[in-house]
């Protein structure tokens, strides 16, 4: 049985693309988290519903970033609580002090 990466519940059995497989996301381990729910149910749906609340902690990140480079706010079944983490392609998942989600970009008027 899987742990929920975002809310830690058992029987997490959906894995979410922080990148969308549309945006050219790839089915690499820094790119994919394990998540409860589907389509619109679970963590899941939540990500897809609440897309700004996605990004601010960084489970949904837009085309052309780097998945290893965003650190995620991550439930942590050691801790029982959530931490900010990197992860890798190698399934390294290193804790970290940066602010989670994408660093703001500039937008041009
Ligand atoms: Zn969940």
């Amino acid at each position: 049985m899987h742990c929920c990466e975002v809310c830690g519940k058992h029987g997490a059995n959906n894995a979410h693309h922080r990148v969308n497989a549309s945006q050219g996301g790839r089915g690499t381990l820094a790119n994919l988290l394990l998540v409860c729910g589907s389509g619109t149910t679970g963590c899941h749906g939540r990500i897809t519903v609440h897309p700004r609340w996605a990004k601010a902690h960084g489970y949904s990140i837009r085309r052309g970033v780097e998945p290893s480079d965003v650190p995620v706010l991550r439930w942590s079944r050691y801790l029982g609580a959530h931490e900010p983490v990197l992860l890798d392609d190698e399934g390294n998942v290193e804790w970290t002090d940066q602010e989670v989600g994408e660093p703001c970009h500039r937008v041009s008027p």
